[in-house]
């Protein structure tokens, strides 16, 4: 049943803020850029912080889905279980959720996109999406984690349970300042479901098998940054790599 799910369409409030963004991007063209990494690599959180700095907007797709589970929209009750088991939510619906987002008239100039495109398929849909609004392939930041490194980040991260803070802290790297509390906004804090130890050998396999392919093919049209992140270094370097590299690239 929930492969067949079918996304609504645009409503009319949606579709006037597309039209009225694509004639803006005629004259003052956004920037988009994708962060991928293997689960736990930091994209979330060199996102977060490097956002603001670029004065771009941050679209995680998870956090996306989270939202939509926490309203308990159809949407929501839908990815709940495949992301329960760290499957993928359908094509359609994660390119829906990020259209939706990325025409909000206030990301006009453009967004960090965090967690989509996963699949060469998603790769393509993004691609035929800025297409449709005359924008080029955006540039990718992969961040490189060793596999060990991923494995110890996932094991420890805990996550506030306040969707529109999603701070993100680790039991040995960043633990915060009260045990169980967010350091940004109060909240309590919780393991994530996906990160149970049971479920991280399945979500370093999907990445490695459906979305590490897909890199070469940005690699191939120039427009992959790798920036390598360890376990001993902090996500301050991460963060200044990733400006670094951006600035270089234009
Ligand atoms: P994340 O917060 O990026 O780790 O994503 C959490 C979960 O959301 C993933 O394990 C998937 O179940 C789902 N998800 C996130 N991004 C996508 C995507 N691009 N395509 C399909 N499912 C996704």
């Amino acid at each position: 049943m929930h492969e067949e799910m079918q996304p609504p369409k645009l409503n009319i409030w949606e579709a006037f803020c597309e039209f009225m963004l694509r004639f803006f991007w005629l004259f003052r063209k956004p920037s988009f850029v994708v962060m991928m990494g293997g689960p736990g690599a930091g994209k979330g959180t060199a996102s977060k912080a490097a956002a603001p700095i670029l004065k771009l907007a941050h679209i995680s797709i998870g956090d996306l889905l989270r939202s939509e589970q926490e309203k308990g929209t159809t949407i929501g009750l839908h990815a709940a279980e495949l992301m329960k088991k760290s499957e993928f939510v359908s094509d359609e619906i994660v390119l829906y959720l990020l259209r939706r987002e990325l025409i909000k008239l206030k990301n006009w100039r453009g967004a960090i996109i965090d967690g989509f495109p996963r699949t060469e398929v998603q790769a393509q849909l993004l691609e035929q999406l800025l297409d449709s609004w005359g924008l080029p392939i955006p540039l990718v930041i992969l961040i490189e984690v060793s596999e060990d490194d991923l494995i110890e980040r996932l094991g420890g991260r805990l996550t506030c349970s306040n969707k529109s803070c999603g701070a993100s802290f680790h039991v040995k790297f960043s633990p915060p300042a009260q045990e169980g509390v967010c350091d940004e906004c109060g909240s309590d804090l919780y393991r994530r479901e996906d990160d149970d130890p049971e479920v991280i050998p399945l979500r370093l396999e999907k990445f490695n098998t459906t979305t590490a392919p897909l890199l070469r093919f940005y690699e191939d049209n120039d427009r992959l940054i790798v920036v390598t992140s360890t376990n001993g270094g902090g996500a301050d370097q991460v963060l200044k790599a990733i400006l670094d590299a951006l600035k270089s690239a234009g």
